[in-house]
């Protein structure tokens, strides 16, 4: 699910969670600036993660210091869109990962 900017929290948190795009996140911070549950941190990309991006995608990643997002407490997230609405480079989708 891809949201818009909604202006409320939408859901409990564990109904949705970020995933990001390992071959469109520069790293740049907007989605940590944004999320009110403090949802993602950066940081560098292990060599496995790497390893597993095109070879595009790697150089990218090389460009930006291999530095990228992670929901690291995605089990927070409220679904309120504010990351999605907020990253310059359109890396993150909300998708459900609970019925409830
Ligand atoms: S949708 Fe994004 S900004 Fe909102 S709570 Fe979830 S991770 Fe944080």
């Amino acid at each position: 699910m891809t949201t818009a900017a909604p202006l409320e929290c939408k859901q409990e948190a564990g109904v949705f969670a970020p995933v990001i795009n390992r071959n469109r996140c520069e790293g740049k911070e907007d989605c940590v600036r944004v999320c009110p549950y403090n949802v993602f941190e950066i940081a560098t990309l292990s060599v496995e993660q790497r390893r597993a991006l095109p070879f595009g995608s790697r150089i990218k990643a090389w460009a930006h210091r291999n530095r990228q997002a992670f929901a690291v407490r995605a089990d927070d997230c409220h679904a309120c869109g504010l990351c999605v609405a907020a990253c310059p480079e359109h890396a993150i989708t909300l998708h459900r990962v609970s019925a409830s």
